[in-house]
């Protein structure tokens, strides 16, 4: 598959700053030998100071070597890959990995064993075996394009993919999961955008973590696709130290809606290694939720799952709102109250 072409890494306007990630990245070259290192010029440019929510998604850090108890490919992906490129875990929908390229390396990605790595994006002829696939499955109605980051494919190769999955009858959705309205806004074109319009249904779900990523830029970028049609949603994932906290969250999920972004899913970090520093408990995740439903749109508010490891799927967890005593339900407020409610009376033999 082609590449769009872009310039990356490390020039950019603040010396003092500039200067702090170019010696860091020097320091931390054990790193980068082991897990490619890669920033956009846009997204290095937000970073204000060292160790800033920016700074620790994008730059290596020595903890990515310590981490020896967590698996390259815990959720199995591997084994629920039945033609090279192609995730099957669901009936009815399926992953299409189509690239393996993004414009910033995060290192807390669930696929830090594939990205950027030596092993070949999806070439012509295994794209078209899982076509062949695909077609084969009538069961199959949603493909997700993932990676890597699809939109990092040039339009011509993406406008492939597109077509090729949309001469499929029985598919009914085609989404999109990409990173790249955050770390490389300048990507999202009229053009593009021209192009993904002819393809819907299309949804996009893109990968904020952190308020200070919602700029001008990726706003921009979001107008653009939104405009085009294309419905966005977003994917975080829980983070130690860059997102862990209530009024982040708050902030990340309230500025999304304002960038006409609804919030999806609220990840529970994977158990990949090499991202071992990142995991936060998973009370963390169910305090956040708490913090958040009831206290701002309900719109903002993202489902908080945990991917099983083993490929077993994702499930989603709510904090612990409810008893029930024969047919009375005691649930609590977004203010903390008890309330108790009454169930249709269950009929018992
Ligand atoms: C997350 C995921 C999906 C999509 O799940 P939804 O809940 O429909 O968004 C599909 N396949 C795989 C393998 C996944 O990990
Ligand atoms: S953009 Fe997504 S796929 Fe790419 S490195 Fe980041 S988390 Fe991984």
């Amino acid at each position: 598959m082609q590449y769009f072409k872009h310039t990356t890494i490390n020039i950019y306007n603040n010396n003092t700053i500039k200067n702090i990630i170019i010696n860091s990245l020097d320091e931390q070259s054990q790193v980068s030998s082991r897990y490619p290192v890669q920033i956009s010029n846009y997204y290095a440019g937000l970073i204000k100071k060292q160790d800033d929510a920016i700074w620790k998604q994008c730059m290596p850090d020595p903890q990515e070597l310590e981490d020896f108890d967590q698996f390259p490919d815990p959720l199995n992906e591997a084994s629920l890959s039945p033609v090279p490129g192609l995730i099957h875990r669901y009936p009815d929908r399926v992953v299409l990995l189509v690239s393996n390229r993004c414009p910033v390396y995060c290192r807390f990605c669930m696929r830090k064993r594939l990205v950027g790595s030596g092993y070949a994006a999806m070439d012509e002829a295994e794209f078209r075996e899982a076509l062949i696939y695909i077609a084969a499955n009538p069961s199959i109605r949603d493909v997700i394009l993932s990676g890597g980051d699809p939109l990092m494919l040039s339009d011509e190769a993406l406008q492939r993919v597109l077509s090729g999955l949309r001469a499929i009858s029985h598919i009914s959705i085609i989404r999109i999961g990409s990173r790249v309205p955050v770390t490389l806004p300048e990507r999202i074109t009229p053009e593009l955008c021209n192009m993904l319009k002819q393809f819907h249904p299309l949804y996009i779900n893109t990968h904020f973590n952190h308020p200070a990523e919602i700029t001008d830029d990726s706003g921009k970028a979001c107008a653009m696709l939104a405009d085009a049609g294309i419905q966005l949603g977003n994917q975080t994932v829980l983070l130690k130290g860059v997102n862990d906290d209530v009024e982040v969250m708050r902030k990340l999920m309230t500025g999304l809606l304002g960038i006409r972004v609804k919030p999806y899913y609220l990840h529970q970090m994977d158990l990949v290694r090499g991202t071992a520093h990142f995991r936060t408990s998973v009370n963390s995740g169910l305090e956040i939720i708490r913090a958040l439903r009831g206290h701002i749109s309900g719109l903002a508010v993202p489902h908080f799952v945990i991917d099983l490891p083993g490929g077993k799927g994702k499930v989603a967890i709510l904090p612990d709102v409810m008893e029930r005593n024969g047919d009375m339900l005691l649930l609590r407020t977004y203010t903390g109250e008890q309330v108790a409610y009454r169930d249709l009376t269950t009929v018992r033999e």
